[in-house]
């Protein structure tokens, strides 16, 4: 068997974001997944001569990494489906990229204490994050900013950080530090005392869930959306079939790519964390661009990528993050608290 050595099912319950300065390997291991619902069918109509639906599909840069977009039907319509996407997720990264300055993420970071929309997105994105943070018993935790940066994970990276920079650090980082404060009217203040917000383990997947509520608000259907690994589907993959089957790229790309676990259902969501990913090379190891907040230092368990398939694709985000911080045995303990959701672990 190839090297997924761990499915997790916790359905007996029934249930640089910005080029980060840091490497950042192929495209093709960037877009974490490929994906073929309907191929062989395709195949054989097409040699039957017979009429498949038409597919459209899209790939544009978005958020740091590489949007796509596929959608069953009119091409007209799915340019304008298309358009519906990438406007939900420039509305996400102007509100919680620390990369732009006027971000709500960024005037956290500068120390304010900032009044928003309790529904809107950061609120929304912070709170999941903490409540994945708890948790997780820290795994997850969204204020690793300043570790990445001694890491050199936000660039200027080549050096082996000293180990009182790395405990020194380590005590600026810590979920409890922010706070959400409903302060009346539909709103919360969010602060951060002192601690320093990073949502780049859980964005991406919330400007997916954004899009594909959207496109589904206004009707649409049948239609996939991918940012970064961050798949959603909505409706049928083609006529006749229900699943979406899609694959996980071999991270070597030696191999070819792993099926999931199981496929995925309209409004279900996939998410892989991978090592191979973004990662820092230091005296010739490469570091991952995934630290694990509990000691200060970037993930090194042996895993090379994992993948979650979530009822949403913000929790298949969180989840993939955290899961790759805690490993097999303490991430398939997390997982089975979590209605819905599937792992697959793939050794380096
Ligand atoms: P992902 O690719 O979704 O697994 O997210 C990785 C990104 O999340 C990194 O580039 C950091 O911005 C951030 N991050 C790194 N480690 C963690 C962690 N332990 N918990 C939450 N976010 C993290
Ligand atoms: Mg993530």
């Amino acid at each position: 068997m190839r090297e997924i050595f761990d499915t997790i099912a916790a359905e007996r319950q029934r249930h640089p974001w910005r080029r980060l300065a840091v490497r950042v390997a192929l495209l093709a291991a960037i877009v974490a997944f490929s994906f073929w619902a309907d191929t062989r069918e395709k195949r054989a109509m097409a040699r039957r001569g017979g009429a498949s639906s038409p597919r459209a599909s899209f790939a544009w840069p978005a958020m740091g990494t590489v949007a796509e977009f596929e959608a069953a039907g009119d091409p007209a319509m799915a340019a304008r489906m298309r358009n519906v996407v990438a406007d939900a997720f420039a509305e996400v990264e102007e509100e919680l990229s620390v990369f732009l300055t006027n971000s709500v993420v960024s005037r956290l970071n500068r120390g304010e204490a900032v009044e928003v929309p309790e529904s809107g997105h950061a609120a929304t994105v912070i709170g999941f994050a903490l409540e994945t943070a708890e948790a997780s018993g820290g795994a997850f935790d969204p204020t690793v900013g300043p570790l990445m940066r001694v890491w050199g994970l936000r660039g200027g990276g080549g050096a082996l950080p000293p180990l009182n920079v790395i405990s020194n650090t380590l005590a600026s980082v810590g979920w409890w530090r922010v706070r959400l404060v409903p302060v009346g009217e539909g709103r919360v203040r969010i602060s951060t005392r002192g601690a320093e917000i990073d949502l780049g383990g859980i964005a991406k997947g919330y400007a997916v869930d954004l899009a594909v509520h959207r496109l589904a608000e206004a009707g649409r259907t049948d239609f996939l959306v991918n940012l970064g690994g961050n798949i959603r589907v909505h409706g049928a993959p083609a006529t006749g079939r229900a699943d979406w089957n899609i694959a996980v790229r071999d991270p070597s790309g030696r191999r070819p790519p792993s099926p999931l676990p199981r496929h995925l259902r309209s409004g279900e969501a996939v998410a892989t964390s991978g090592s191979y990913e973004r990662f820092v090379e230091i005296n010739g190891k490469r570091f991952s661009h995934i630290i694990d907040p509990r000691i200060g230092t970037p993930v090194d368990n042996g895993l090379a990528s994992v993948s979650v398939i979530a009822p949403s694709a913000m929790m298949a985000d969180a989840y993939s993050t955290t899961l790759f911080v805690l490993g097999g045995k303490a991430g398939a303990a997390f997982l089975a608290t979590r209605p819905g959701c599937t792992a697959a672990f793939i050794k380096r």
